[in-house]
């Protein structure tokens, strides 16, 4: 008996994607049986009527559909990928909750898989079909999130995502212009990198990677890089957390990049007071945008089937970073991080 891991089953019945995991001398062959799908069972969405976004009038329902539009574009983003939600009754902020694990509520029809990090085990959840997307709905979610590395190589990070917060919507006009800067930074590294609007106050630059680097790798490297375009121009921009710095500033956040932080996954709805989506753009269309929560709930879909999809590369570049490949085993500080801009 050998444990295999597979992608999915071909027509033909053979394994798609297969590799091998190790012999399990453990298991009976005699008790080793192929599983037979479960007929497909109508699954019944209850409160369909619930007003989730009060302001706007969008019910449960119609977040579904939203969902199940939306479900082909999202899946990608959420495969093989540690993820938490953000559980409402209704999208005002007191009614939200922010879950990161699934060993404390159990979710009835969703997955969960534990996370190993040296001794320590963690659970997080995991989608990989539209009906689980499906049914954290009906669980009440409204917004999903995931973590920069995937479940099969949870060690070393395959994204980086810098978070631009702005203290105030007067500042989108230099949030843009930051933006571009970050974007030919990377670009004279090698990197392409991709850019959404969050759906809230700010952007989210994703940066797709071989995971090859360790999280301190990654996190040196985004610091450094924040750090460089903080220092350009202490006035404009903040690395400080707190919310008395922030006044008037960008605040700077690389740290979605650390083990189990998250940032909100492409084409997630933002539990807001609109309903606004996390929303993947071109980079020349960025400028066009008259804020990060122009895209809502009702125009996204057609927005969507309409347009050549500007994110259709993130899955298919293998990028390397080349700084990090030549010093990064070297990186002590974050000191030495930003000389990797430097050199
Ligand atoms: P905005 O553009 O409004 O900043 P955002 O999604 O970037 O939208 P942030 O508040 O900057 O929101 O948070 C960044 C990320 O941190 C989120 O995308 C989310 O994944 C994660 N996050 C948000 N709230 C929590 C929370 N309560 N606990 C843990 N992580 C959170
Ligand atoms: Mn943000």
């Amino acid at each position: 008996v050998a444990e295999v891991e597979f992608k999915t089953w071909t027509a033909g019945n053979i394994l798609r994607q297969a590799s091998f995991q190790g012999l399990r001398a453990d298991k009976n062959p005699k008790e080793i049986i192929l599983e037979k799908k479960s007929p497909k069972k109508e699954i019944k969405i209850t409160h369909p009527d619930r007003i989730i976004y009060q302001a706007a009038g969008i019910t449960k329902q119609e977040v579904v559909h939203y969902y199940e539009q939306m479900a082909p574009h999202m899946l990608p983003f959420v495969h093989d990928r540690p993820l938490s939600i953000l559980r409402c009754q209704q999208t005002t902020e007191d009614s939200c909750y922010f879950q990161k694990h699934t060993h404390t509520t159990s979710l009835i029809g969703i997955s969960s898989r534990e996370v190993h990090n040296g001794e320590e085990y963690d659970s997080a959840l995991s989608v990989e079909k539209p009906g689980e997307i499906f049914q954290l709905i009906q669980a009440g979610t409204v917004e999903l999130h995931g973590w920069q590395a995937s479940f099969s190589n949870i060690e070393k990070p395959d994204q980086i995502v810098f978070d631009l917060d702005p203290d105030s919507e007067k500042l989108w006009g230099r949030v843009i212009d930051t933006s571009y800067e970050i974007q030919s930074r990377l670009k004279s590294l090698g990197l392409q990198s991709f850019v959404k609007l969050t759906g809230g106050k700010g952007i989210h630059i994703h940066v797709p990677v071989q995971s090859r680097y360790t999280w301190n790798m990654i996190r040196a490297f985004s610091k450094g890089l924040m750090q460089i375009i903080s220092e350009s121009n202490p006035g404009y921009y903040t690395m400080n957390m707190q919310k008395k710095n922030r006044k008037g500033k960008i605040f700077l956040d690389y740290l979605r990049n650390g083990y189990g932080a998250t940032a909100v996954i492409p084409y997630s709805l933002r539990a807001r007071t609109q309903p606004t989506v996390a929303f993947p753009i071109a980079w020349k269309d960025l400028k066009k945008y008259s804020g990060p929560d122009e895209i809502l709930l009702k125009n996204a879909i057609q927005i969507v089937k309409k347009r050549k999809d500007p994110w259709a590369d993130y899955f298919r570049l293998k990028q390397r970073i080349a700084v990090l490949e030549n010093y990064g085993n070297f990186l002590n500080s974050s000191d030495e991080a930003k000389n990797l801009f430097k050199r």
